[in-house]
């Protein structure tokens, strides 16, 4: 579906819930603002106006039809900042740990992504998924294949999405067929960059999987490349699951820990984003936080694989906060849904004996990950000068929802209860730069 006219000025009205600072940091009440009747006013791409309906509907243009979304809550588009694209095909395949689950699972399906026609049908449903289920910006990982990346980047070209993405580096501890060389992973990397890099709303991600399938040679490599690229990210995995820490301590026994090995080849900084970061110390999270790095907590793949506990309560401490967003990590998480993520965000949470309250979940979808992803300037928050990603979520969107929200209390209950019920099917709409790029009720059902 295209998505749109960006030059003809939209507007929609409902009630809007965004955030225009850190509700970690500071009194949640001082960072969010909720309208109950608001109109969001959207011209090139942008939102150029936006607030309560009594004050914007006198600065709506002559003659502009006003989309009127009752019972519905408008909010800046969500943003996943850790997912695997070319996993789609091999969702839910369970009960393995992380390491037997990449080899009976992950690498075989990862295997045929060197061929752009297998690549493409399946970087198109990947693409449909994120706009059924209001995500308009995404940290991907494609394969080893330059064809993956390929596949992707136009494909979200044609949705004028915003897409971060890069080819996995790995050039050891895996099935042949998926092995580059250190070399190689440059040399792909660089033409990748020249492509992609910075057009129109993408960017290019250097995306070694992780320390075990990359040699120290290609660690370096990979962050030569980092650092020669202006705006580019660094992308991997960190401390996800407890064999694979010991593992990474077997593989690089002259460093202390496992952030340590990232840290020695360059890896940390700002547009870092390291995947799970479960099994880390203050230390790590320190240097983390020194260092501008985020984390990606992807909840429901911690879950589904037996990953652990990840402690938001640390990572998010006042005294040395680090950046974190949230992730599907599709295939190893369970759903597109955000709505799905920040429950299990809330349920992880409680089982650390740190409630995550409602709001904060919200913000961690929205422009807490603007933040760990370093576009917070972009998306993330719905204000005049952003660019207009915005989700409509449907707050009825099946009967008992429906029942239940006729006893909400207030604006945190009514979000609890869209983590606690909802799914894909309480995304009315999303706009992906001003156009409409999903409208849930307007499509055949598949
Ligand atoms: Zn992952």
């Amino acid at each position: 579906m295209p998505s749109g006219d960006h030059t003809a000025v939209t507007a929609i009205r409902g009630a809007m819930l965004t955030f225009t600072g850190d509700p970690f940091a500071q009194p949640v009440r001082d960072v969010r603002r909720y309208e109950s009747d608001a109109i969001v006013l959207m011209a090139d791409g942008r939102i150029v106006d936006c607030g309560p309906a009594a004050d914007v509907a006198a600065r709506v243009p002559a003659g502009t039809p006003v989309t009127h979304y009752p019972n519905a809550l408008i909010s800046a588009g969500f943003i996943d900042a850790h997912v695997h694209y070319p996993q789609l095909p091999v969702i839910g395949a369970g009960g393995k740990p992380l390491l037997e689950w990449l080899t009976a699972y992950t690498f075989p399906a990862e295997a045929r992504f060197g061929d752009i026609d297998y690549a493409r049908p399946i970087a198109a449903r990947y693409v449909a998924e994120n706009l059924r289920n209001g995500i308009t910006t995404a940290a991907v990982f494609g394969t080893v294949h330059r064809a993956s990346v390929d596949a992707l980047f136009e494909e979200a070209e044609r949705h004028d999405l915003r897409i971060i993405c890069g080819k996995v580096l790995m050039d050891r501890h895996a099935p042949a067929e998926l092995l580059d060389t250190a070399e190689r992973g440059y040399d792909e990397g660089k033409s990748l960059i020249e492509r992609w890099h910075g057009r129109g709303r993408l960017s290019y991600a250097i995306t070694p999987r992780f320390a075990a399938t990359s040699t120290p040679e290609q660690l370096e490599l990979a962050g030569t490349l980092w650092r020669e690229t202006p705006g580019a990210y660094l992308q991997s995995h960190v401390a996800e699951n407890a064999d694979e820490v010991s593992w990474i301590a077997s593989l690089y026994p002259s460093h202390a820990r496992y952030l340590d090995v990232y840290a020695h080849h360059g890896l940390l900084g700002r547009r870092a984003v390291y995947a799970h970061g479960i099994h880390l110390d203050d230390a790590d999270f320190e240097s983390l936080h020194v260092s501008g790095t985020a984390l990606a907590h992807c909840p429901t793949s911690n879950n589904f694989l037996g990953s652990g506990l990840f402690s938001l309560h640390r990572a998010r401490s006042e005294q040395r906060p680090v950046r974190v967003g949230l992730g599907t990590d599709l295939g190893g998480g369970t759903s597109f849904s955000m709505l799905r993520t920040m429950q299990a965000a809330s349920e992880v949470a409680h089982l650390g004996g740190h409630p995550l309250s409602p709001s904060r979940a919200w913000w961690l979808a929205t422009r807490g990950g603007a933040e760990a992803l370093d576009v917070d300037d972009r998306v993330g928050t719905l204000a005049p000068g952003y660019e207009a990603d915005v989700v409509v979520l449907d707050l009825a969107s099946t009967p008992l929802i429906e029942f239940r929200m006729r006893y909400a209390a207030d604006i945190d209950d009514v979000l609890a209860v869209q983590f606690a019920l909802g799914d894909d099917r309480a995304v009315r709409a999303t706009y992906v730069a001003g156009g409409l790029a999903w409208d849930r009720d307007a499509t055949p059902r598949m």
